[in-house]
């Protein structure tokens, strides 16, 4: 992957894993949820230092995704919760990254690394 972190300009290794919102009609708890079910992420590239590490999700069953994943995300969804999450709409979805990304880069922007 060769995209910059959003956070810091350094390589990014990984996305955001937060979910922004699912599609209207899937209204189950999140929980319940399985990996097909059509939800929009923020996406954010982050490189390991910038991510925040939520832990392992855990898919089961026979087929070729099968297996763990990490889960991480970014500065400004580390401390969200997934049950905020609502049915939204792709435009909506489009909306709250933009919102997002555009929060974490005014962060890069004010918070350099000395060395920089
Ligand atoms: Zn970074
Ligand atoms: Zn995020």
């Amino acid at each position: 992957m060769s995209e910059p972190c959003i956070c810091c300009g350094n390589e990014s290794t990984l996305l955001c894993d937060f979910v922004l919102g699912f599609q209207l009609f899937a209204t189950l708890p999140y929980k319940q949820v399985g990996g097909d079910l059509t939800h929009w992420t923020c996406d954010a590239p982050l490189c390991a230092t910038c991510a925040t590490f939520a832990g392992n999700r855990f898919y089961c069953g026979s087929s070729e995704f099968a297996g763990v994943e990490s889960v991480d995300y970014c500065p400004a969804h580390k401390d969200a919760r997934h049950k905020d999450t609502n049915p939204i709409m792709a435009a909506d979805a489009e909306y709250l990254r933009r919102q997002v990304w555009a929060k974490l880069r005014r962060t890069r922007m004010t918070a350099r690394p000395p060395n920089e």
